[in-house]
């Protein structure tokens, strides 16, 4: 997760951090096993980057050493909406795989 990565290092450092990408890609991996699609890694990529075109990015900045908490905490307020998107867009690729497309 994207999160693991930024909460290494230097503890007292702030950083940046979209959350909103974040639980999308967490929603995502946690989904695509249910609904009987291709769980390949341009199937999820391409589900992230739909669902991410439609919900409004949700931006923190906190220590590090915080992130973690502070990202659990955001997650709750958004969890339903991040739910109902990401199956969407999960819905529409398992419609219209793009594997063939080469880019
Ligand atoms: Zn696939």
């Amino acid at each position: 997760m994207l999160v693991d990565e930024l909460t290494k290092g230097d503890q007292d450092e702030r950083v940046l951090f979209n959350v909103m990408e974040e639980m999308v890609r967490r929603s995502v991996d946690e989904t695509i096993g249910t609904l009987d699609m291709c769980d390949c890694e341009i199937c999820r990529l391409n589900a992230c980057a739909i669902a991410l075109n439609t919900l409004p990015p949700h931006y923190v900045t906190s220590k590090r050493g915080n992130l973690l908490a502070q990202v659990s905490g955001e997650m709750l307020n958004y969890k339903t909406q991040v739910l109902v998107e990401t199956t969407r867009a999960l819905l529409n690729v398992k419609e219209h795989p793009l594997h063939d497309i080469k880019n």
